[in-house]
């Protein structure tokens, strides 16, 4: 008989979380088996559970983001460096696999994250397929998934309170090219906009300018790297004004939509400077049309929009190197401002989506 796995499951939109029995996988040559220490519950999952992501083929085990230590491994399976993988490491994964390397979007256009047959952990594998997600137990790393060690110097909690938001935050770097002195505004305080403060500030942004909710997120902001914070409370003109004041009455070189909002999109294109560039990274769903002067706020500006959907293995690699060199003065552990058991994940979820804390933390053990 196979031994039990625990997940929770997300039956679909709109229905309660629940926790089912699996059966342990058989591995084929090539795959292993992560014990789960720690996985997440992110703004993604919010999303799932309100039914506003396209594709999804539920029921699935959500948790995209997962780390733990390997619980079995069958034949010769390596990790991103070529080092061999054994029982007991512990190790990271990158949720996005079967990225195919070979259709226009992997190839000729660059763009692997636009790839359509990429499928991604706790998003877009059902659960009938398996243990693919990781609020479970054990997750099933099958043959390709990436895996990279996890440093000691990187706690588990450490690593999924940067999450997803990190991994996005280091490809929202890439999309930045932020330059050495450059005045940057952070639409958003949520996971995203947090590890994006920290990381833009790293990459060597003189000013990083957080505009966001609620203070305590604020005061995180802070800890992570902004140098300055604007709040929600405060009106549309007066954010701007502030926004202004700092940078010299020239808007900032960089603004970092990290909001998820139709309106930030609108607030954004006017903070930032003539010549200056605006990365998209918050709208993963679809929030609704944005009102814009095309000849105002971007041609006469001659402002560089540019979009930012999903990352790449690189971005995975970078934030992981992120943990390990600038972990003890970023809190990224502080993000996961709470952990919670397979069981008790709706309350997580609403908790997350009522914004009481910026991330959960699940322990499938606990
Ligand atoms: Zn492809
Ligand atoms: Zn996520």
């Amino acid at each position: 008989m196979p031994r039990a796995v625990l997940a929770a499951v997300m039956p679909g939109p709109h229905q309660p979380v629940d926790v089912r029995e699996f059966a342990e996988p058989d591995l084929p040559a090539g795959a292993a088996l992560l014990r789960t220490a720690r996985s997440e519950v992110c703004g993604t999952d919010v999303h799932l559970w309100h039914g506003r992501l396209a594709g999804v083929p539920y029921p699935i085990i959500p948790g995209h983001v997962t780390t733990g230590t390997i619980d079995a491994v069958r034949g010769n399976v390596t990790d991103v460096h070529g080092r061999a993988i054994r029982e007991g490491d512990r190790v990271a994964f990158f949720d996005v696999h079967r990225t195919c390397g070979r259709c226009l979007a992997c190839t000729a256009h660059r763009t692997p994250t636009r790839c359509p047959s990429r499928r991604v952990y706790g998003i877009t594998d059902p659960a009938a397929e398996g243990l693919f997600g990781g609020w479970a137990q054990k997750v099933y790393l099958e043959p390709g998934v990436v895996i990279a060690p996890l440093a000691d110097a990187i706690s588990f909690d450490a690593y999924i309170g940067g999450g997803c938001g990190l991994l996005t935050a280091a490809h929202i770097v890439d999309r930045a090219r932020i330059s050495l002195g450059d005045s940057v505004v952070v639409q958003g305080a949520g996971a995203v906009g947090l590890s994006a403060a920290a990381l833009l500030k790293k990459s060597g942004a003189a000013q990083v300018i957080v505009i966001g909710g609620p203070s305590d997120r604020l005061v995180l902001a802070e800890k992570m790297g902004a140098t300055a914070t604007i709040g929600l409370d405060l009106p549309p003109e007066d954010r701007l004004a502030r926004v202004l004041d700092l940078t010299g009455g020239l808007g900032a070189d960089v603004v970092v939509e990290a909001a998820g909002s139709a309106r930030a999109f609108e607030e954004g294109l006017r903070m930032a400077r003539n010549g200056g560039a605006y990365v998209i990274a918050g709208h993963y769903t679809n929030v609704g049309d944005s009102t814009v002067n095309a000849h105002e706020h971007i041609n006469r500006k001659h402002l560089d929009i540019r979009g930012c959907w999903g990352s790449e293995v690189g971005h995975f690699l970078r934030a992981l190197r992120a943990l390990e060199a600038y972990g003890s003065e970023v809190p990224w552990h502080l993000i996961g401002a709470r952990t919670y058991g397979l069981g008790a994940i709706n309350e997580a979820l609403q908790d997350a989506a009522d914004l009481r804390i910026p991330k959960a933390l699940v322990d499938p053990w606990m």
